[in-house]
């Protein structure tokens, strides 16, 4: 497709290149806009950990090449595996052939420093300005542009100003000074990662996981594990609860406490455990609901973890950081086309995308509930998906082979306790185009927002945005014209 001349250059900061806002700037670079990263530390990266990245933001990631950058990296585990505290699978999702093939996307889970690189790099080909070591520490933007000053006294000024600083963000305390993340349970989480080859020299019967993601759901915690690094390194997060609510990292874990904290576990988990040499605990922190993330002016706005950070237990924090991303690039994009202005980019962005993250914040808080219980409701979680392990891997897959003509897609019925590993039970999370729905919400508004023609109800709005682009000025509009409505 011939790419359409911008009608209007459009400068936009983004503060933090974390996940969030190297996706957005990817995002935005590729919509037309000129792009620069504030970032406060002064080298580029991300925790020494894992992350899953769900079909709804590796179609981003794929979508934008940066899934060429990371390569092998980018692990596809073959199966989830839920268990009991001692081992037992509980459930069973079969991710390759099946997830994967239903969702049309990968399920990749990935060390977050590789992804991390692969998204800087995505950016710097795409043409974003990352300057590192430039701490924002002044906003103002009673007018535009918006400026902006570093504590190292770099001046900067943006037509728009992207706050993706993250939980403890500058930008969100400029705007909403009262705002503070804050601790909705008890909950703590331990990260580490191990080399495979340690792992499977000390504990041979580690290998009985293979490629897979394993869940082991305690009464007042979890432990996941999967493969990172193509397949070189072990990863874990391993939930648990504290008397205090947890609302720091804690740097200096005990690592005696943590171990008596797993020791009744699966045998084979609590022997890679014990190899943990040293851990750190994340707080796991929600904030919101806001009732707005931009500045009156709508030339500030926030997007990711400082606009709406949510428990882990969906996989989805990051992931909805980079919709975010996704998102605005979309609706800028309409901006540099002169389809839109800024204010009513960002306006459709915070319309459209709050519900989005509010629902995702829920269904996190949700799952983690789930995955944490006691006997009684445990019994019964684990008999209502005792179907999906009776089935083997062969036979499932054998099944969904047979010569009988398939539909294709997600099951519409579907129904798990399992919110993130049976992924079909909430498929506007899994199945969600980030950018399909940002060009859906700018037609709505122009179809809404338009005068139209009476006879074939195309309004001035659409036809502008779609044959704007080519036609000389004095013929856009012809079809609803040609009806005689005046417009
Ligand atoms: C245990 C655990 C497991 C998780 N697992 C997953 C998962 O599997 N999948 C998933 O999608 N999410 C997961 N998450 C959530 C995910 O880590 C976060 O939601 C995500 O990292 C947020 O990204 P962000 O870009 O919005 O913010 P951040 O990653 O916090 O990035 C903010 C950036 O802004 C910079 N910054 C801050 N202040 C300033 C300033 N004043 N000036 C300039 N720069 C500044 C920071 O240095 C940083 O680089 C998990 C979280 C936890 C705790």
């Amino acid at each position: 497709m011939p790419m359409q001349p911008p009608k209007r250059t459009l400068k936009v900061g983004l503060v933090g290149a974390g996940l969030g806002g190297l996706a957005a700037s990817i995002a935005l670079a590729r919509a037309g806009c000129a792009v620069t990263v504030l970032e406060a530390a002064a080298e580029l990266g991300e925790i020494g950990a894992g992350i899953q990245m769900t079909p709804n933001v590796s179609r981003l990631l794929m979508k934008w090449g940066v899934d060429a950058i990371i390569g092998d990296d980018l692990v596809q585990c073959k199966e989830i595996n839920m268990r009991r505290q001692d081992g037992t699978v509980v459930r069973r999702t079969e991710l390759v052939p099946h997830t994967v093939r239903e969702f049309g996307f990968p399920w990749w889970v990935v060390h977050r420093h590789h992804l991390h690189q692969g998204l800087a790099e995505g950016a710097r080909r795409h043409g974003v300005e990352i300057l590192v070591d430039s701490r924002v520490e002044r906003i103002e933007y009673a007018s535009s542009p918006v400026r902006v000053r570093t504590v190292k006294g770099g001046e900067f000024e943006f037509d728009l100003l992207i706050g993706s600083d993250g939980l403890k963000s500058v930008v969100r305390r400029t705007l909403f000074p009262d705002v503070k993340p804050r601790a909705p349970t008890n909950n703590g989480a331990y990260r580490a990662v191990l080399p495979y080859d340690e792992v499977y020299s000390k504990v041979p019967e580690a290998r009985e996981f293979g490629n897979s993601i394993d869940v082991w759901s305690l009464k007042k915690g979890y432990v996941i594990t999967y493969p990172i690094s193509a397949g070189r390194e072990w990863n874990a997060v391993l939930s648990h609860y504290r008397e205090q609510p947890v609302t720091d990292v804690d740097e200096e874990v005990d690592m005696q406490e943590l171990r008596e904290y797993y020791k009744d576990v699966d045998p084979r988990l609590k022997k890679i455990i014990d190899l943990i040499p040293s851990s750190k605990r994340w707080p796991l922190l929600i904030t919101g609901p806001l009732w707005s993330w931009s500045s009156p002016q709508k030339n500030v706005v926030l997007m990711g973890d400082a606009a709406h950070s949510m428990v882990n237990h969906m996989a989805q924090g990051a992931a909805t950081s980079m919709e975010d991303g996704a998102f605005l690039g979309r609706v800028l994009g309409e901006v540099v086309h002169g389809v839109l202005t800024v204010e009513k980019a960002i306006d459709i962005y915070e319309k459209t995308r709050m519900p989005r993250a509010w629902i995702k914040q829920q269904a996190s808080f949700v799952e983690g509930s789930i995955y944490m219980l006691d006997d009684i409701r445990g019994r019964a979680r684990d008999q209502s998906s005792a179907a999906s392990v009776a089935q083997t891997s062969a036979q499932a897959e054998v099944a969904g082979l047979q010569s009988k003509p398939r539909v294709s897609g997600p099951d519409a019925n579907a129904r798990s306790w399992d919110l993130w590993g049976a992924p079909e039970t909430v498929q506007s999370i899994f199945s969600y185009d980030a950018e399909g729905d940002a060009d859906h919400a700018v037609l709505t508004h122009l179809q809404a927002k338009t005068p139209y023609d009476s006879v074939t109800g195309v309004s001035q709005g659409l036809e502008e945005k779609w044959t704007g682009g080519y036609l000389p000025r004095e013929q856009v509009g012809r079809i609803a014209k040609s009806r005689g409505m005046k417009l």
